[in-house]
């Protein structure tokens, strides 16, 4: 059993310790046991510490039958005394998110009397899993609560109660653990059997800030950021969004009446220019023969849509075939609307001329082919298509 340096003193950072095996494993991993250690190993939902052990990187620590392993990069030799040190900003920002969670969890598991049934601390956020949905109208409430324990500096205590004070005690996570159990209290807001490492006044958690709520099997699912995490989480949004209030020309706080704004404008600008575009549709239209002959248009920037809707009015106009092309990569996409059903048929000819690709039904298709304006133009009027640009 490694000697569990981290719970005498979740703040030191350097320690001394002897090597008492080393274990080359796939991936050019090393497993390493020491007969005490400060490195916090992978437990509780917090993950394990990070640092270096007798010059060697540690990656990763983890638990295994009273066994810690420190996950090496390089081996260490059995026997020899090694000085090992954490790495302190990892391990602090995990103390910071891991109390934060005990007292926002606390808060919430006792207003709407529910469990904590999930916990994730990933390298971004940390997620909390409840079996209850939360109202998202309680939400700005439930930070504002937890905030307040960081604001009276809610003392955060380590205890192992005995068996007679245990039973008595109303505490989350009530299992029968066999051995002392650790409980963790954040003053009034919240009791939690646990096994991590905790900040001893909510003060340096700095903040807790819900970023998201979303429905989980059943229940809710939050995620959370303390600390420092929030700090940046914060810094980047304001940027984000003061850049964004810079080019709208509104203060950070309004972006969303300014964005609903523009894109007002766009919505209007794009109704305007599709009345724009049928309208120069219907005065095209008015210029074609309407002597049921075949007519070729072709024009710069039409989508798919405008295509066929112009390839419709064309060949209902002149009661024959309506080719409308606009350029597109090495080529032209095209439309081709026949009223005399053998739309397919030219398309077929068409693929033997050109490398052309589409297909569709008798009186419709549209597709690809590449060739220089010239040349496809030329190959039309030779059929007898009359060009309208
Ligand atoms: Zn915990």
């Amino acid at each position: 059993m490694t000697e569990k340096l981290y719970y005498r003193d979740a703040y030191a950072t350097k320690f001394t310790a002897c090597v008492l095996s080393c274990e080359a494993v796939k991936g050019g991993c090393y497993h390493i046991i020491l007969d005490k250690t400060l490195f916090y190993p992978e437990g509780g939902g917090q993950p394990g510490d990070q640092g270096i052990l007798g010059g060697v990187v540690i990656f990763d620590v983890h638990e295994k039958n009273g066994d810690i392993i420190h996950y090496g990069e390089k081996p260490l030799e059995v026997g020899i005394e090694v000085n090992g040190e954490i790495d302190w900003k990892h391990r602090f920002d995990l103390m910071q998110n891991h109390s934060g969670e005990h007292i926002i969890s606390g808060i919430i598991c006792k207003k709407y009397n529910c469990d904590n049934v999930g916990f994730h601390m990933g390298k971004d956020s940390i997620t909390i899993d409840f079996n209850t949905q939360i109202p998202t109208e309680d939400l700005p409430w439930l930070e504002e609560k937890a905030n307040e324990a960081i604001w009276k500096n809610t003392p955060i205590a380590i205890s192992y109660p005995n068996k007679g004070d245990l039973e008595a005690l109303e505490y989350r996570s009530k299992i029968e653990l066999a051995g002392e159990v650790r409980i963790v209290q954040a003053g009034e807001y919240d009791c939690c059997a646990c096994c991590g490492t905790h900040v001893k006044l909510a003060g340096e958690i700095g903040m807790i800030k819900v970023i998201g709520a979303q429905n989980y099997k059943g229940g809710t699912r939050l995620e959370l950021l303390c600390g420092k995490r929030g700090l940046s989480n914060y810094r980047n949004v304001h940027q984000a969004a003061s850049e964004v209030g810079r080019a709208l020309s509104v203060p950070a706080e309004n972006i969303s009446k300014g964005v609903n704004k523009l894109l007002l404008e766009k919505d209007t600008l794009i109704q305007e220019m599709k009345k724009w575009k049928w309208d120069s549709f219907l005065n095209k239209i008015e210029k074609l023969p309407e002597d049921g002959e075949n007519v070729l248009i072709l024009e710069e920037g039409l989508n798919g849509r405008d295509m066929t809707a112009l390839a419709d009015l064309a060949a209902e106009k002149n009661d024959g075939r309506a080719m409308v092309l606009t350029p597109s990569d090495n080529g032209f996409a095209f439309v081709l609307v026949s009223r005399k059903m053998d739309a397919r048929k030219i398309a077929e000819e068409l693929k033997k001329d050109f490398d052309c690709k589409g297909g569709g039904k008798d009186q419709a298709v549209q597709g690809k082919l590449s060739g220089n304006e010239d040349e496809v133009v030329r190959y039309f009027v030779d059929k007898g298509y009359i060009l309208v640009k």
